[in-house]
């Protein structure tokens, strides 16, 4: 089958390997549309901070050329295990990225989310950027047919909104403030909506992102590009500023998002007592000055990770159309030999317009 490799930091080749085969339990999937994550995009470009350049740097040391990236994507099912019930071959399915050890404490007391010694899709196994992939049966969830291929490749970011939108503790009427409106942010922007908000502002400096802001659920879309964000958020507050903030802006800025400083920009605008969680990936250190989140009892969260009924809610919200991904869904290549320019559309979306990362099809 056709894979690509990644044989050094930008230097990844389509090679021809071996198709995995089932083992007992697992099954093979025939990648339908896989999308690389904005970080997998920054790592892959020579991104040279954080958490996720380290391990790659790490495993590309020890195992190179390696198989690495590609944990968003659709798939279906080619071939089944032993062992394996409730799926059939043809299912249309996602998978989640983390696979639980099965042995350590936490996966012994059935709190898998929590496994201390996971195996990641696309980094400690092959991941999605081939024609197929071979994954446990245990993490695969089957998507109807009201989603098609290339929402379902975005469920797994949709996934991650929902903890985040969960850990903000929305109450009915409450000012909810989005920095950052790609595809993080508008998924929890449509998932503020859906708990409740009162009044909803999305923040972003393009105007693409701004646009698509309004259509899916702001009551006002800033553009932090020609206003003050904080500036306006205190007048639409009465100055007492925001309940939730959601930072989804912060990150590489190789990949165009803002860094840091979008952090100190959510901790200005919340209010007393107020939430701000952190969505964005931030692989850069940040200095905090306590006493300010102090000051005004901002609790400054970290999500909680999903769990399969995070997954199964993302997917029942989009076969609902109580959340719309399509507008986000900006590119779409055929072929996986797109790879480089999925890439470089993904690292450069302001240039490009993109909101979600740029999607490979690879089999219709
Ligand atoms: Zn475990």
């Amino acid at each position: 089958m056709k894979a690509w490799r990644v044989y050094d930091f930008n230097d990844m080749r389509l090679d021809d390997i071996q198709r995995p085969e089932a083992k007992p339990g697992w099954v093979i999937l025939k990648v339908r549309v896989v999308q690389l994550s904005v970080t997998e995009a920054a790592v892959a470009g020579g991104e040279t901070t954080g958490r996720s350049y380290e391990r790659t740097k790490r495993i590309l040391a020890q195992e190179a050329p390696v198989q690495l990236f590609g944990h968003e994507f659709c798939g279906e099912v080619f071939e089944l295990g032993e062992d394996v019930e409730g799926l059939q071959v043809g299912d249309r399915v996602v998978a989640m990225p983390e696979i639980p050890c099965g042995s350590c404490p936490y996966c012994l007391l059935g709190e898998e989310e929590r496994c201390v010694s996971t195996t990641i899709i696309g980094w400690t196994m092959p991941g999605a950027l081939a024609e197929y992939v071979a994954v446990p049966a245990s993490v695969v969830i089957t998507v109807s047919d009201a989603v098609d291929d290339s929402e379902a490749a975005c469920i797994q970011p949709l996934a991650n909104c929902i903890p985040a939108v969960e850990n903000g503790q929305i109450k009915l009427g409450d000012t909810v403030v989005v920095l950052g409106q790609g595809a993080m942010g508008i998924g929890c922007t449509q998932l503020a909506r859906l708990s409740g908000a009162g009044k909803i502002i999305g923040v972003d400096i393009r105007p693409e992102a701004v646009e698509i802001s309004s259509k899916l659920g702001a009551d006002y879309a800033i553009s932090a590009r020609e206003t003050d964000p904080i500036k306006v958020i205190r007048e639409l507050t009465n100055g007492l500023g925001a309940d939730v903030v959601f930072e989804t802006a912060g990150g590489s800025p190789r990949a165009g998002l803002s860094g840091v400083k979008t952090v100190s920009q959510a901790l200005e605008m919340v209010g007393k007592s107020g939430r701000v969680v952190q969505v964005g990936l931030l692989g850069d250190s940040l200095e905090l000055v306590p006493s300010v989140l102090a000051g005004k009892s901002i609790r400054y969260i970290f999500p909680d990770l999903y769990t399969r009924e995070t997954f199964q809610l993302a997917e029942h919200l989009v076969a609902t159309k109580r959340v719309s991904l399509k507008p986000m869904i900006t590119h779409k290549l055929k072929g996986l030999e797109k790879l480089p320019e999925a890439l470089e559309i993904t690292m450069n979306k302001a240039r490009s317009k993109a909101i979600s990362p740029a999607q490979i099809v690879v089999e219709e």
